[in-house]
Protein backbone atom coordinates (compact mmCIF):
# COMPACT_ATOMS: atom_id res chain seq x y z
CA UNK A 1 0.00 0.00 0.00
CA UNK A 2 3.02 2.39 0.96
CA UNK A 3 4.38 1.96 -2.49
CA UNK A 4 1.16 2.02 -4.24
CA UNK A 5 0.36 5.58 -2.28
CA UNK A 6 4.19 7.04 -3.03
CA UNK A 7 3.56 5.92 -6.84
CA UNK A 8 0.15 7.54 -7.35
CA UNK A 9 1.92 11.11 -4.76
CA UNK A 10 3.41 11.38 -8.33
CA UNK A 11 0.82 10.80 -10.84
CA UNK A 12 0.32 14.12 -12.36
CA UNK A 13 -3.04 13.57 -13.75
CA UNK A 14 -4.51 12.35 -10.74
CA UNK A 15 -2.79 15.65 -8.91
CA UNK A 16 -4.65 17.94 -11.42
CA UNK A 17 -7.94 16.93 -10.79
CA UNK A 18 -7.40 16.71 -7.05
CA UNK A 19 -5.78 20.30 -6.21
CA UNK A 20 -8.71 21.47 -8.53
CA UNK A 21 -11.59 18.94 -6.57
CA UNK A 22 -14.06 21.33 -4.74
CA UNK A 23 -14.97 17.68 -2.96
CA UNK A 24 -11.10 16.83 -2.46
CA UNK A 25 -9.30 20.23 -1.56
CA UNK A 26 -11.11 19.59 1.78
CA UNK A 27 -9.12 16.31 2.92
CA UNK A 28 -6.65 18.51 2.61
CA UNK A 29 -6.91 20.21 5.68
CA UNK A 30 -5.94 17.35 7.67
CA UNK A 31 -2.10 17.78 7.53
CA UNK A 32 -2.58 21.12 5.67
CA UNK A 33 -2.79 24.62 7.33
CA UNK A 34 -4.45 26.27 4.47
CA UNK A 35 -4.28 27.48 1.09
CA UNK A 36 -2.62 30.80 1.67
CA UNK A 37 0.66 32.77 3.40
CA UNK A 38 -2.41 34.05 6.03
CA UNK A 39 -3.79 30.74 7.03
CA UNK A 40 -0.59 29.80 7.47
CA UNK A 41 0.60 32.42 9.66
CA UNK A 42 -2.86 32.11 12.18
CA UNK A 43 -2.21 28.68 12.62
CA UNK A 44 2.02 29.20 13.12
CA UNK A 45 0.59 31.58 15.53
CA UNK A 46 -1.45 28.96 17.42
CA UNK A 47 1.09 26.61 17.92
CA UNK A 48 3.62 29.28 19.44
CA UNK A 49 0.69 29.81 21.70
CA UNK A 50 1.28 26.08 22.33
CA UNK A 51 4.74 26.47 23.09
CA UNK A 52 5.79 25.12 20.39
CA UNK A 53 8.16 26.93 17.30
CA UNK A 54 7.35 26.12 13.30
CA UNK A 55 8.97 25.61 10.30
CA UNK A 56 6.53 27.35 7.46
CA UNK A 57 6.41 25.40 4.08
CA UNK A 58 5.48 26.11 1.02
CA UNK A 59 4.09 23.80 -1.27
CA UNK A 60 4.83 22.90 -4.21
CA UNK A 61 7.55 20.50 -6.00
CA UNK A 62 8.83 19.76 -9.35
CA UNK A 63 7.84 22.99 -10.93
CA UNK A 64 7.64 23.08 -14.81
CA UNK A 65 8.57 26.85 -15.61
CA UNK A 66 11.19 29.27 -13.84
CA UNK A 67 8.56 31.75 -13.78
CA UNK A 68 6.77 29.19 -10.95
CA UNK A 69 10.07 28.90 -9.39
CA UNK A 70 10.14 32.86 -9.11
CA UNK A 71 6.61 32.91 -7.79
CA UNK A 72 7.59 30.78 -4.86
CA UNK A 73 10.71 32.37 -4.12
CA UNK A 74 8.56 35.37 -3.76
CA UNK A 75 5.62 34.00 -1.18
CA UNK A 76 9.09 32.60 1.18
CA UNK A 77 10.34 36.15 1.14
CA UNK A 78 6.82 37.13 2.12
CA UNK A 79 6.58 34.44 4.79
CA UNK A 80 10.21 35.83 6.01
CA UNK A 81 9.07 39.21 5.95
CA UNK A 82 5.88 38.65 7.75
CA UNK A 83 7.46 36.15 10.37
CA UNK A 84 9.87 39.10 11.26
CA UNK A 85 6.92 41.53 11.82
CA UNK A 86 4.62 39.58 13.72
CA UNK A 87 7.43 38.34 16.01
CA UNK A 88 6.53 34.75 15.33
CA UNK A 89 9.10 31.89 16.51
CA UNK A 90 8.83 30.32 12.69
CA UNK A 91 11.37 29.52 10.21
CA UNK A 92 11.10 28.39 6.59
CA UNK A 93 11.58 24.96 4.90
CA UNK A 94 11.77 24.91 0.99
CA UNK A 95 12.54 22.32 -1.27
CA UNK A 96 14.91 22.49 -4.66
CA UNK A 97 12.68 21.41 -7.03
CA UNK A 98 10.30 23.67 -6.43
CA UNK A 99 13.08 26.25 -7.17
CA UNK A 100 13.69 25.26 -10.41
CA UNK A 101 16.66 22.43 -9.77
CA UNK A 102 15.73 19.75 -12.77
CA UNK A 103 15.31 23.65 -14.93
CA UNK A 104 18.33 25.18 -14.42
CA UNK A 105 20.94 24.92 -11.27
CA UNK A 106 22.14 28.34 -11.47
CA UNK A 107 18.60 29.96 -11.36
CA UNK A 108 17.99 27.54 -8.56
CA UNK A 109 20.90 28.42 -6.92
CA UNK A 110 20.30 32.45 -7.40
CA UNK A 111 16.39 31.59 -6.03
CA UNK A 112 17.13 29.75 -2.79
CA UNK A 113 20.30 31.96 -2.38
CA UNK A 114 17.99 35.01 -2.62
CA UNK A 115 15.93 33.31 0.39
CA UNK A 116 18.67 32.33 2.44
CA UNK A 117 20.18 35.72 2.41
CA UNK A 118 16.95 37.43 3.11
CA UNK A 119 16.93 35.03 6.66
CA UNK A 120 20.23 35.56 7.56
CA UNK A 121 19.28 39.54 6.99
CA UNK A 122 16.22 38.74 9.98
CA UNK A 123 18.56 36.45 11.79
CA UNK A 124 16.16 33.50 10.40
CA UNK A 125 16.62 29.97 9.38
CA UNK A 126 15.99 28.35 6.12
CA UNK A 127 15.82 24.65 5.89
CA UNK A 128 16.37 22.85 2.76
CA UNK A 129 14.31 19.85 2.84
CA UNK A 130 15.73 16.59 1.14
CA UNK A 131 13.65 14.87 -1.78
CA UNK A 132 14.49 11.33 -3.40
CA UNK A 133 18.04 10.12 -3.99
CA UNK A 134 18.49 11.71 -7.54
CA UNK A 135 18.67 15.37 -5.48
CA UNK A 136 20.94 14.20 -2.88
CA UNK A 137 23.91 15.54 -4.22
CA UNK A 138 22.70 17.99 -5.30
CA UNK A 139 21.20 19.52 -2.86
CA UNK A 140 23.81 18.80 -0.01
CA UNK A 141 26.06 20.67 -2.69
CA UNK A 142 24.20 23.87 -2.57
CA UNK A 143 23.72 23.58 1.76
CA UNK A 144 27.10 23.79 1.81
CA UNK A 145 27.80 26.42 -0.11
CA UNK A 146 25.18 28.55 1.09
CA UNK A 147 25.90 27.71 4.53
CA UNK A 148 29.77 28.78 4.28
CA UNK A 149 28.31 32.18 2.47
CA UNK A 150 25.31 32.79 5.09
CA UNK A 151 25.41 30.68 8.18
CA UNK A 152 21.48 30.66 8.04
CA UNK A 153 20.31 27.37 6.33
CA UNK A 154 21.03 23.07 6.93
CA UNK A 155 20.17 20.38 5.92
CA UNK A 156 18.17 17.17 6.24
CA UNK A 157 19.42 13.47 6.46
CA UNK A 158 17.32 10.58 5.93
CA UNK A 159 17.68 7.64 8.07
CA UNK A 160 16.88 5.14 4.74
CA UNK A 161 19.88 6.33 2.83
CA UNK A 162 22.97 3.69 3.42
CA UNK A 163 25.01 7.01 2.38
CA UNK A 164 23.48 9.07 5.43
CA UNK A 165 26.44 8.07 8.02
CA UNK A 166 28.75 9.81 5.35
CA UNK A 167 26.98 12.62 4.95
CA UNK A 168 26.30 13.88 8.53
CA UNK A 169 29.86 13.34 9.21
CA UNK A 170 30.55 16.31 6.94
CA UNK A 171 27.26 18.05 8.03
CA UNK A 172 28.85 17.62 11.27
CA UNK A 173 32.67 18.61 10.57
CA UNK A 174 30.85 22.13 8.72
CA UNK A 175 29.09 22.77 11.92
CA UNK A 176 25.53 22.80 9.87
CA UNK A 177 22.27 22.27 11.54
CA UNK A 178 20.73 18.87 10.34
CA UNK A 179 17.16 17.78 10.66
CA UNK A 180 17.20 13.63 10.83
CA UNK A 181 14.10 11.77 9.40
CA UNK A 182 13.83 8.28 8.10
CA UNK A 183 12.87 9.42 4.74
CA UNK A 184 9.44 9.48 2.94
CA UNK A 185 10.14 8.72 -0.73
CA UNK A 186 10.17 5.57 -2.34
CA UNK A 187 13.62 4.07 -3.07
CA UNK A 188 13.12 0.82 -4.39
CA UNK A 189 17.31 0.43 -4.72
CA UNK A 190 18.37 -2.18 -1.90
CA UNK A 191 21.91 -1.05 -2.90
CA UNK A 192 21.14 2.85 -2.24
CA UNK A 193 18.87 2.58 0.63
CA UNK A 194 17.49 0.02 3.64
CA UNK A 195 14.57 -2.17 2.53
CA UNK A 196 13.74 -3.32 5.81
CA UNK A 197 12.20 -1.05 8.72
CA UNK A 198 14.18 -2.01 11.95
CA UNK A 199 17.33 -1.18 9.81
CA UNK A 200 16.06 2.23 9.40
CA UNK A 201 15.39 2.87 12.92
CA UNK A 202 18.47 1.53 13.98
CA UNK A 203 20.23 3.62 11.59
CA UNK A 204 17.96 6.92 12.40
CA UNK A 205 18.70 5.75 15.85
CA UNK A 206 22.81 5.49 15.59
CA UNK A 207 22.60 8.89 13.52
CA UNK A 208 20.61 10.92 16.40
CA UNK A 209 23.40 10.08 18.92
CA UNK A 210 25.88 11.06 16.50
CA UNK A 211 24.09 14.31 15.92
CA UNK A 212 23.48 15.01 19.43
CA UNK A 213 27.09 14.00 20.25
CA UNK A 214 28.81 16.44 17.78
CA UNK A 215 25.98 18.32 15.28
CA UNK A 216 24.93 21.43 15.92
CA UNK A 217 21.69 22.07 17.49
CA UNK A 218 20.10 19.01 15.28
CA UNK A 219 15.95 18.56 14.98
CA UNK A 220 14.91 15.05 15.27
CA UNK A 221 12.27 14.75 13.03
CA UNK A 222 9.74 11.80 14.06
CA UNK A 223 6.53 10.26 15.51
CA UNK A 224 7.59 6.99 16.04
CA UNK A 225 7.43 7.13 20.42
CA UNK A 226 10.55 4.66 20.23
CA UNK A 227 13.39 6.70 17.78
CA UNK A 228 11.93 9.14 20.83
CA UNK A 229 12.45 7.14 24.03
CA UNK A 230 15.58 6.49 22.06
CA UNK A 231 16.83 10.01 21.73
CA UNK A 232 15.90 10.97 25.24
CA UNK A 233 17.69 7.62 26.95
CA UNK A 234 20.96 9.28 25.28
CA UNK A 235 20.45 12.77 25.99
CA UNK A 236 19.77 11.56 29.32
CA UNK A 237 22.71 9.56 29.94
CA UNK A 238 24.96 12.27 28.31
CA UNK A 239 23.04 15.05 30.36
CA UNK A 240 22.54 17.31 27.42
CA UNK A 241 20.68 20.11 27.66
CA UNK A 242 17.09 20.70 26.36
CA UNK A 243 18.14 23.60 24.74
CA UNK A 244 20.45 21.94 22.64
CA UNK A 245 18.44 20.35 20.29
CA UNK A 246 14.68 19.87 19.02
CA UNK A 247 12.17 17.55 18.61
CA UNK A 248 10.31 18.27 14.93
CA UNK A 249 6.61 16.81 13.67
CA UNK A 250 4.31 17.43 11.33
CA UNK A 251 0.76 19.13 11.75
CA UNK A 252 -2.01 17.35 11.92
CA UNK A 253 0.23 14.32 13.27
CA UNK A 254 0.25 13.31 16.88
CA UNK A 255 -1.25 16.25 18.46
CA UNK A 256 -0.88 13.98 21.57
CA UNK A 257 2.89 13.50 21.28
CA UNK A 258 3.70 17.22 20.62
CA UNK A 259 1.87 18.06 23.45
CA UNK A 260 3.25 16.01 25.94
CA UNK A 261 6.87 16.08 25.20
CA UNK A 262 6.15 20.09 25.35
CA UNK A 263 4.68 19.75 29.35
CA UNK A 264 8.07 17.23 29.74
CA UNK A 265 10.40 20.40 29.27
CA UNK A 266 11.37 19.61 25.59
CA UNK A 267 11.86 21.78 22.46
CA UNK A 268 9.28 20.60 20.02
CA UNK A 269 8.87 22.54 16.31
CA UNK A 270 5.75 21.72 14.01
CA UNK A 271 6.70 21.62 10.07
CA UNK A 272 3.41 23.56 9.04
CA UNK A 273 2.70 23.07 5.11
CA UNK A 274 0.36 25.61 3.19
CA UNK A 275 -0.65 26.32 -0.31
CA UNK A 276 -2.34 25.24 -3.35
CA UNK A 277 -0.09 21.99 -4.66
CA UNK A 278 -0.97 20.00 -1.66
CA UNK A 279 -1.50 16.59 -3.36
CA UNK A 280 2.45 15.01 -3.33
CA UNK A 281 2.33 16.31 0.74
CA UNK A 282 -0.97 14.59 1.19
CA UNK A 283 -0.41 11.20 -0.58
CA UNK A 284 3.29 11.00 1.16
CA UNK A 285 1.90 11.27 4.87
CA UNK A 286 -1.06 8.49 3.58
CA UNK A 287 1.83 6.34 2.70
CA UNK A 288 3.40 7.05 6.30
CA UNK A 289 0.17 5.61 7.70
CA UNK A 290 -2.42 3.65 5.65
CA UNK A 291 -5.04 3.87 8.27
CA UNK A 292 -5.55 7.46 7.39
CA UNK A 293 -6.67 6.57 4.18
CA UNK A 294 -9.54 4.71 5.63
CA UNK A 295 -9.71 7.65 7.94
CA UNK A 296 -10.36 10.43 4.90
CA UNK A 297 -12.48 7.85 2.76
CA UNK A 298 -14.77 7.60 5.77
CA UNK A 299 -15.08 11.59 6.18
CA UNK A 300 -15.69 11.44 2.26
CA UNK A 301 -18.58 9.39 2.22
CA UNK A 302 -19.84 11.45 5.06
CA UNK A 303 -19.99 14.03 2.63
C1 LIG B 1 9.36 17.93 10.68
C2 LIG B 1 9.53 16.87 9.64
C3 LIG B 1 10.18 17.18 8.47
C4 LIG B 1 10.38 16.19 7.50
N1 LIG B 1 11.13 16.49 6.39
C5 LIG B 1 11.40 15.49 5.51
C6 LIG B 1 12.29 15.71 4.42
O1 LIG B 1 12.84 16.79 4.22
N2 LIG B 1 12.52 14.68 3.57
C7 LIG B 1 11.94 13.45 3.75
O2 LIG B 1 12.22 12.52 2.97
N3 LIG B 1 11.08 13.23 4.76
C8 LIG B 1 10.80 14.21 5.64
N4 LIG B 1 9.95 13.96 6.69
C9 LIG B 1 9.12 12.72 6.69
C10 LIG B 1 9.85 11.57 7.34
O3 LIG B 1 10.91 11.14 6.53
C11 LIG B 1 8.89 10.38 7.59
O4 LIG B 1 8.35 9.95 6.37
C12 LIG B 1 7.74 10.70 8.53
O5 LIG B 1 8.16 11.53 9.57
C13 LIG B 1 7.20 9.39 9.15
O6 LIG B 1 8.20 8.76 9.87
P1 LIG B 1 8.22 8.63 11.47
O7 LIG B 1 9.62 8.91 11.92
O8 LIG B 1 7.20 9.48 12.08
O9 LIG B 1 8.03 7.08 11.75
P2 LIG B 1 6.99 6.00 11.24
O10 LIG B 1 7.60 4.69 11.59
O11 LIG B 1 6.59 6.24 9.83
O12 LIG B 1 5.74 6.27 12.15
C14 LIG B 1 5.75 6.09 13.56
C15 LIG B 1 4.38 6.41 14.12
O13 LIG B 1 4.12 7.81 13.94
C16 LIG B 1 2.77 8.02 13.57
N5 LIG B 1 2.74 8.59 12.21
C17 LIG B 1 3.77 8.72 11.34
N6 LIG B 1 3.37 9.33 10.20
C18 LIG B 1 2.05 9.55 10.34
C19 LIG B 1 1.06 10.14 9.51
N7 LIG B 1 1.35 10.61 8.30
N8 LIG B 1 -0.21 10.21 10.00
C20 LIG B 1 -0.52 9.77 11.22
N9 LIG B 1 0.38 9.19 12.05
C21 LIG B 1 1.65 9.09 11.63
C22 LIG B 1 2.08 6.69 13.65
O14 LIG B 1 1.59 6.54 14.95
C23 LIG B 1 3.22 5.71 13.40
O15 LIG B 1 2.99 4.45 13.94
C24 LIG B 1 9.80 14.91 7.69
C25 LIG B 1 9.15 14.60 8.88
C26 LIG B 1 9.02 15.54 9.86
C27 LIG B 1 8.35 15.17 11.14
Amino acid sequence: MRNLLLFLSRWNRLRAFMETSRIARPLSSRFIAGLTLADALTVARSVNLQGMAVSLDHLGENVTTLAEAETCRDVYLRALVEINSGDLDANVSLKLTQFGIDLSEDACLANVGHVVRTAAKFRNFVRIDMESSEYTDRTLGMVHSLYAETKSCGAVIQAYLRRSARDLEELNRRGIRVRLCKGAYLEPAAAAAFQDKKEVDENFLALARKLLADGVYPGIATHDERMIAGTLAFVKEHKIDPSRFEFQMLYGVRRDLQKRLVAEGWRVRVYVPFGEAWFPYFMRRLAERPANLVFILRNLLRG
